[in-house]
């Protein structure tokens, strides 16, 4: 249940209304004073964040701390952690079986080819 916030154009104190439904038009009015000349003003309540706040979280070079972009399985460890706060959505059967697959074979492509030069160990 929302609750909206409004701020009282006449003495500048706070009324907080209880919705019913989203979207629903409140009908503010001042509960000290009595007046309708509200304003309405964001909710001091904690908003969820935001799918672009949760990417950026994740981009945060400091998450990546242990990452070597030249070691599959370190990157696949890192892919298992992004997967992990995407979610199911995100992260389904399909992706952790890429991950699998690129930890198992150390290969990032997938076509089992091997473009490196160097292949002489
Ligand atoms: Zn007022």
């Amino acid at each position: 249940m929302p609750i909206y916030e409004f701020e009282c154009d006449k003495c500048g104190r706070l009324t907080s209304v209880l919705t019913m439904r989203v979207g629903e038009r409140a009908d503010a009015k001042c509960r000290h004073c009595g007046s309708a000349a509200m304003r309405r003003v964001l909710s001091r309540f904690a908003m969820p964040k935001s799918e672009e706040a949760r990417l950026d979280a994740l981009a945060d070079p400091s998450r990546l701390g242990d990452l070597d972009e030249n070691d599959p399985k370190s990157i696949a460890r890192m892919m298992r952690k992004m997967g992990r706060e995407m979610g199911e959505e995100f992260a389904g059967d399909d992706f952790n079986e890429a991950i699998d697959e690129m930890e198992a074979t150390g290969d990032f492509d997938g076509d089992g080819s091997d473009d490196s030069d160097s292949d002489d160990l």
